[in-house]
Order: structure tokens, then C-alpha cells, then sequence
């Protein structure tokens, strides 16, 4: 186990602090003082010199940990986590890997897709460093990874993909954009991605099942039922979500669990953390509806399967999201250096 861990997940061990620490929000479990602050301490060697976070200390920036560093210290949520981000620097990492058509490479030198847009926007919007120009584009750009099924694509001409799509969507509704992607296409999609048989979700078209998709998919749903309500649709319920929640709940509950603990892609799979993580997340949408003032809670099984909310951008609790912007908005947008 440990020479797998130190060949596939050394570059992943920001990721594995944002998994494990969303998990145990999600469960509602604190964790102890002198562990978040230790956590503070090994992001901070993380960060790079010229800003942004790598997967571990001494790599390369790239803006998939940057999101699990910067998510993985908002949910501490102490002022020691919060000033371990260099948001000037960050800004800079940012603009280094803005391309000119409004994309954005993973690190430098590095593959365009469209989990970086997601990435980039999250990051710069809970950190308060969104100035005019950095997002210039990208909502043209992402709207070209939409696809003739209605979902996106990692790259425009791909095939449709749940993790693509819920990036590209939720990089849409920070930025204020998702009106521009066709929402109704995107739902037919997604709501086709839910199989009738498990109940779990498919990742793409006639693939099988996987347990993480319960987020990426499933969490689309809340995303398209705000922007399909903010432009004026009133058939949409105020009670459920447009996909069998029971159904996800009782696949990820009975089908997904590993007896000794953590969750998985499907029966016969080994457990990891990014499945536990991601797993506990589609859960806990399945389990929620609606935001504060509209909450509508549907639990399948013993009142202790319940989670906490999520927020449906960011996949934190909305508490540390609001915390987090709170504390960030206090402080003036960096100027970009370029
Ligand atoms: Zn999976």
C-alpha cells in the first residue's frame, strides 16, 4: 500500500487533506486543533514560490491542488489557514496559466481543459482576487465544450463527461454566465445519466456506474435548478431535485460502502479517499434540498445516515464558504503584475 501511495498519490497529497477534511465535514466530525494547524503548516510547504499550490512540497504548480489547498484551508476556516494563501502570488499563477482565448492550462506548459476554468474560478472567488480581465473569454470558451448530447466535454469536440460538465457548469455560475450554455439540453443529459437499475450514475454514456459520480452528476442538478429558476421557469418543484434521490441514496448506502469503513466506485472496488469524498458528497445532495430558507430534507435510512449541506458550487459546507468570502472581501483585490 505504501509504495502505491508514494507512486500515485504523491502528487495528490493536497487532494487527499480536501477529501479527507470535506469527509469528516460532511459527518459532521471536528478535527482537532493541532491537526488543522498541522494541516495549515504542510499546505504552506506546498504553495509555490511563485504562487498557486502543487501536489505536494517542492512540485509544480497546478490548478487542480491549488482548488484542494485553497478548499481544503477554507474549510479549517482559522485565521492561520486563511493566511496561508499568498493572494497576490495566487493571482499571478493564474494569469501565468490564462491562455488567449479565454482557457486556462492546468500548470504551465501543461493540457487546456475545463476542470482548470473551474479551478481557477473557484479559487478566485472565495480568495476575493477576481479582478476584470481574468475571466475574459471564459465563459465563450466553456460554452464551446458543449456537446451535440447536451453535457461538455474536457476540450470543444469531446465527448460529454460528467466531471467536465459540472466543471464547466459551476465555472458558468461563478461567473455568472449559465444562461449562455443550453440548460435544457444539459438537464435531458445529466437526468439520462442516473440508471434505472443501480440508482447510481453513469459517468458517460454507456459506461458503467461509479460512486463518484453521485457528485458530479447528481450535484449538477442544484446547479441547473437555480439557473433554470433565476431565468423565471415556474414548473420547477420546491420539494425535490429533477433526479431520483431515494434511488441515488439507497446505491450509494447499500452498494458503495466497504464494511470496514470508507466508500467506493462499486461493489468489488477497493475503498480511497477521493471516493469516500465524493461518494459522502452526492450523498449528502441527494439528502438536501434547496439553500437556508428553502430546505426540504429527504433521509433514507436511520436518522444517523444524515449528512451536513454542501454548497453546490464549491463542494464545502456553505457555513465556511460565507466564512470564507466574509474574511476575503475584507481585504482589497491584489493588482495583477503582467
Ligand atoms: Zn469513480
Amino acid at each position: 500500500y505504501i509504495y502505491i501511495f508514494l507512486n500515485c498519490l504523491d502528487a495528490s497529497r493536497s487532494w487527499l487533506c480536501y477529501w479527507i477534511l470535506h469527509s469528516l465535514e460532511l459527518l459532521e466530525e471536528p478535527v482537532p486543533t493541532s491537526i488543522a494547524s498541522d494541516v495549515c503548516k504542510f499546505l504552506a510547504r506546498c504553495q509555490s514560490p511563485t504562487g498557486g499550490f502543487a501536489g505536494g512540497p517542492g512540485q509544480a504548480a497546478h490548478l487542480a491542488p491549488t482548488y484542494a489547498a485553497v478548499n481544503a484551508l477554507c474549510i479549517i476556516g482559522t485565521q492561520e489557514a486563511y493566511n496561508v494563501i499568498d493572494r497576490e502570488k495566487l493571482l499571478s499563477f493564474l494569469f501565468s496559466v490564462k491562455q488567449p482565448d479565454g482557457s486556462f492550462v492546468m500548470h504551465g506548459g501543461g493540457e487546456v481543459d475545463v476542470r482548470s476554468a473551474y479551478c481557477a474560478a473557484s479559487v478566485a472567488s472565495l480568495t476575493n482576487i477576481m479582478t476584470p480581465t481574468l475571466f475574459q473569454d471564459t465563459p465563450t470558451w466553456i460554452v464551446s465544450c458543449q456537446n451535440w448530447e447536451g453535457g461538455l466535454g474536457g476540450v470543444p469536440g469531446l465527448e460529454a463527461h460528467g466531471g467536465y460538465t459540472f466543471c464547466g457548469t459551476a465555472a458558468m455560475v461563478i461567473l455568472g454566465k449559465e444562461h449562455m450554455l443550453d440548460l435544457k439540453t444539459l438537464l435531458r443529459w445529466v437526468a439520462s445519466r442516473q440508471m434505472r437499475f443501480e440508482g447510481g450514475f453513469q459517468g458517460r454514456c454507456n459506461k458503467l456506474v461509479d460512486g463518484c459520480y453521485s457528485f458530479w452528476q447528481a450535484g449538477l442538478l442544484p446547479l441547473l435548478h437555480r439557473a433554470l429558476f433565476k431565468e423565471g421557469d415556474s414548473t420547477l418543484s420546491l420539494q425535490k431535485w429533477m433526479f431520483e434521490q431515494q434511488a441515488l441514496q439507497e446505491y450509494i448506502l447499500l452498494c458503495c460502502q466497504n464494511t470496514a469503513g470508507g466508500l467506493l466506485d462499486k461493489p468489488g472496488k477497493s475503498r480511497d479517499f477521493y471516493h469516500t469524498c465524493y461518494c459522502l458528497s452526492g450523498l449528502s445532495v441527494a439528502q438536501h434540498f434547496g439553500n437556508m430558507d428553502l430546505h426540504h430534507e429527504l433521509i433514507v435510512g436511520q436518522e444517523e445516515n444524515r449528512l451536513a449541506p454542501s454548497h453546490p458550487v464549491y463542494n464545502i459546507c456553505p457555513e465556511k464558504v460565507a466564512q470564507a468570502i466574509q474574511h476575503f472581501h475584507q481585504l482589497s483585490v491584489p493588482t495583477p503584475n503582467t
